[in-house]
């Protein structure tokens, strides 16, 4: 049995106590095992003491050059992520490619951005600002890398691209990481991580790698550290309120559970390129990963006309995803299992909650057989479509308003086309990361906007022309905000240059403009 080993301060190290075994969710057989860590007092000050001069010393198109030898190894490296992906994670290969290239991609396009950014070690922001009316004064604002450690907690559905996104901008800005994988997948992580220390290119300390539970991790953070969180809303809010991270002012990110809604606006009728848009963007958001993405669409706004055409059309796509729901190796199959038995549970609860507020559509919680899988094996849910009534669409105290089920599960709720109605019920999500409007009436496009994007981290705007070169929403781009409001954890990743914001301090240096300006290298 392969033993996975934390890598921290500069050495694999075995951990201790008992084994933790990571499965393959389609056979439930052990595919590796880890051990907890020691204390890790001295790996969060040894990070920081180390790994924080390296890339500080570095310029923006050095530490750029970092990412993009990081990029070319993991890219080097697919196939075989590709493999552990399924067996770790129960990816098929597309699900895997979204995770592993998503990482690359990242990776590079943060690469690119460094080129922009040049010799420069820091960021000088703008232009500086007077002071008074009349002043020699100016206020001059520079964001320097912060000189702790970023620690990275990530959450078990994205082991490649949720590490090497965070990674990416960390490192570009001039910050060491400690990164800590979902323990339930984390093959892939900890297999990238191998290839980026056998291949020599992250310098001393840069980055280190934690196997299985958090232990002692925040108990030593300190005030120049900075805390990147994705996982559940419950553990975002033990690790907002955690003694040490309240006690340092530790600067936290938090990318949380998100009730994302989409809303098809009046008049989008069947037949119309954007009508076939919004359906398969459902299909995909519904199955890609098996539901477990924290941008896959959980309630779906239709205007109450096109409801009939909308449901049966969703439901044809959906019951030829459900025959092809097995075993993720067999390139046949489109969808593979949940994560772990637990994910499983717990999206069953949550569709008999569900449920209780919607009608079952199509889908069968407690379905048993699936393709190229022994009966009852694996952690297998079936993609499950249910539709609530108008007015159960504007209850606040709905399921589906107030639970998130990390699965192929989605609610239809009817509406009445109105730009105010779907704010209301989008807002009954209290925060989400992301939507996509369908519509070709730019009247009712622009009058939603203002309502529904305070709502939102981001806004996908489809219409007829674009509807074939359209992405479903899911599709997180470097260049884009990545975060959401409220119970999306109020967090902010990604971005492109606003991404390195986390980990720097922005300073206003205030002086004598000609001082000023030598300081920054300005003319003037
Ligand atoms: P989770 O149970 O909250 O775990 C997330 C991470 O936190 C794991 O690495 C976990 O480690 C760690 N953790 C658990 N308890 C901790 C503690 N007390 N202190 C420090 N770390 C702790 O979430 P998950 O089940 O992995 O992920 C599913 C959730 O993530 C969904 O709700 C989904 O919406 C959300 N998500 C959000 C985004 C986003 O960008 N907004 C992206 C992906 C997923 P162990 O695995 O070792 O327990």
């Amino acid at each position: 049995m392969k033993q996975l080993h934390s890598f921290l301060q500069g050495s694999w190290k075995p951990g201790i106590g008992d084994d933790i075994s990571l499965l393959d969710p389609t056979t439930e057989g052990a595919v590796a095992v880890c051990k907890k860590a020691a204390s890790l007092a001295d790996a969060v000050a040894w990070g920081r003491a180390t790994g924080g001069p390296a890339l500080r010393a570095m310029t923006f198109a050095e530490r750029g050059a970092l990412l993009g030898d990081m990029a070319r190894i993991v890219s080097e490296h697919r196939d075989e992520l590709l493999t552990l992906a399924a067996n770790n994670g129960g990816n098929t290969r597309g699900d895997g490619k979204f995770d592993v290239d998503g990482g690359t991609a990242v990776l590079s396009a943060y690469a690119e951005l460094a080129k922009e950014l040049g010799d420069a070690p820091w960021l000088v922001e703008d232009e500086p600002a007077l002071l008074f009316h009349g002043s020699k004064l100016r206020a001059q604002h520079v964001s320097l890398p912060r000189h702790g450690l970023a620690i990275h907690i990530n959450a078990f559905n994205f082991p490649a691209w949720g590490m090497l996104g965070k990674i990416a901008t960390a490192f570009l800005a001039g910050m060491p990481v400690l990164t800590k994988p979902a323990t339930s997948t984390s093959l892939v992580a900890h297999r990238i991580v191998e290839l980026l220390v056998e291949s020599e290119v992250l310098p001393t300390g840069a980055l280190q790698l934690l196997m299985g539970p958090a232990g002692d991790l925040l108990d030593h953070v300190g005030s120049q550290d900075v805390v990147a969180f994705t996982g559940s809303a419950d553990t975002g809010a033990k690790i907002r309120t955690h003694a040490a991270v309240v006690a340092h002012g530790v600067r936290v990110n938090v990318e949380a559970d998100s009730l994302n809604a989409v809303v098809l606006g009046p008049g989008v009728d069947q037949g119309t390129e954007l009508f076939d848009l919004a359906v398969r963007d459902l299909v995909t958001e519904m199955t890609q990963k098996a539901g477990q993405k924290c941008t896959a669409t959980r309630r779906v706004l239709v205007p109450s006309d096109k409801l009939e055409d909308f449901r049966e059309a969703v439901m044809e796509r959906l019951a030829a995803m459900a025959d092809k729901t097995g075993d993720p190796r067999d390139k046949g199959n489109r969808m593979g299992p949940l994560a772990t038995a637990g994910q499983l549970r717990d999206a069953r609860d949550g569709v008999a909650k569900l449920s209780e507020h919607a009608a079952v559509l199509r889908g069968d919680p407690s379905r048993a057989e699936f393709s190229g899988v022994e009966a009852g094996k694996g952690y297998f849910l079936e993609p499950i479509l249910l539709e609530a009534s108008p007015e159960r669409a504007l209850d606040p105290d709905a399921a589906f308003h107030v639970m998130e089920v990390f699965g192929p599960v989605c609610t239809l709720l009817p509406y009445d086309g109105t730009p105010t109605t779907a704010a209301a019920i989008i807002s009954l999500g209290h925060g989400s990361l992301v939507s996509t409007l369908y519509s070709d009436d730019r009247a009712w496009i622009a009058e939603s906007i203002p309502n529904i994007a305070p709502h939102l981290g981001r806004l996908v705007v489809a219409d007829e022309k674009s509807a074939r070169a359209s992405m479903s929403p899911g599709c997180v781009f470097p260049v884009a905000n990545h975060g959401g409001p409220g119970r999306a954890g109020c967090g902010g990743e990604l971005g492109g240059v606003a991404g390195l914001s986390l980990y720097m301090q922005r300073t206003a240096l205030q002086g004598g403009a000609s001082n000023l300006a030598r300081i920054v290298g300005r003319k003037g």
